[in-house]
């Protein structure tokens, strides 16, 4: 009946997976076919709709991704680590576009995606605002611009329930600090700082994390040096910020060859 992109959102009870299904519900360019829990939640069975707490929607939670990704052209998915690389084989099968916003892999974790891409498009970002996406372009070339006289600092603060640290956008501004003047981050982190540390290492990019109450995500660069500073900093105060990245990337991804992407392709902000 109709020919818009059909989409399925996993973890659909979480805090992004219900903004997720607000936001398709919400979009013209596309229309919810499924959602996903894991195996024993409350939710499976029950009407997505009711779930929510709201008037039916004609979706029913299940927790067999796939049957559900049968029908799809895209899955979006903030779950966790392990439930997303699940997810990425059975969306590489369904030929669907996989969405990923979950944080938290390691490197292992991280190669495991890769058989997955060479048969469907991944787009994956640790952070899906446009704004986050600018400010990892700018700190890079800020970064590129200083010397190592210049200490980089990453600051972020979240939620009480935000599960990893440093975020994952923490680590993608890491990673442009890092790229801008030619280092490996992995080589330069500086990361949970605690006792008799020693004084900084010069060169290192350092990380802190903030835990509190409903803050949704704020993330500031640092640059120091003897006698001035410069600071970058961006705030979002609404998660549904992520829920629309996703869906522009879910849509962006239709026409793509199969590969991983990230929001700076899908933004166009690529170099
Ligand atoms: P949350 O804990 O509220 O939701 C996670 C959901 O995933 C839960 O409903 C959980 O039941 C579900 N889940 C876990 N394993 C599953 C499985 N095997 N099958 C189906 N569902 C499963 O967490 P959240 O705040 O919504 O965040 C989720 C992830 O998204 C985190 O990694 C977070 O860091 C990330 N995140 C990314 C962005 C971004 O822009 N990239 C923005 C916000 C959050």
């Amino acid at each position: 009946m109709s020919e818009l992109p059909g989409i399925v959102v996993v973890g659909v009870s979480g805090r992004m997976g219900q903004m997720l299904v607000r936001e398709v519900r919400a979009s013209e360019k596309m229309r919810l076919v499924g959602a996903v829990e894991r195996a024993g939640h409350d939710w499976i069975g029950q009407d997505l709709g009711v779930a929510m707490g709201g008037p039916e929607m004609g979706v029913t939670v299940s927790d067999d991704p796939v049957e559900t990704f049968a029908k799809a052209q895209a899955v979006l998915d903030f779950t966790a680590p392990a439930a997303t690389l699940e997810f990425a084989e059975l969306a590489a099968q369904a030929r669907a576009v996989h969405v990923i916003g979950t944080t938290g892999f390691t490197e292992d974790e991280l190669e495991k995606l890769k058989p997955a891409a060479r048969h469907a498009v991944i787009v994956r970002a640790g952070n899906m605002s446009l704004g986050v996406n600018l400010l990892t372009q700018v700190t890079k070339q800020v970064s590129a611009a200083l010397d190592l006289d210049w200490d980089i600092e990453i600051i972020e603060a979240h939620h009480n329930r935000k599960v990893d640290a440093p975020s994952g956008t923490a680590l993608m501004l890491g990673e442009a600090a890092a790229e801008g003047r030619g280092q490996v981050l992995s080589e330069v982190t500086d990361s949970g700082r605690d006792g008799m540390t020693g004084a900084r290492k010069r060169g290192d990019i350092g990380f802190a994390a903030i835990r509190g109450g409903d803050i949704v995500g704020e993330h500031e660069v640092l640059f120091a040096t003897a006698g001035e500073r410069i600071s970058i900093r961006h705030v979002a105060s609404d998660r549904a910020l992520f829920a629309r990245g996703a869906l522009t990337a879910a849509l962006w991804g239709q026409d793509k060859e199969p590969g991983e992407y990230d929001m700076l392709d899908v933004l166009g902000l690529k170099r």
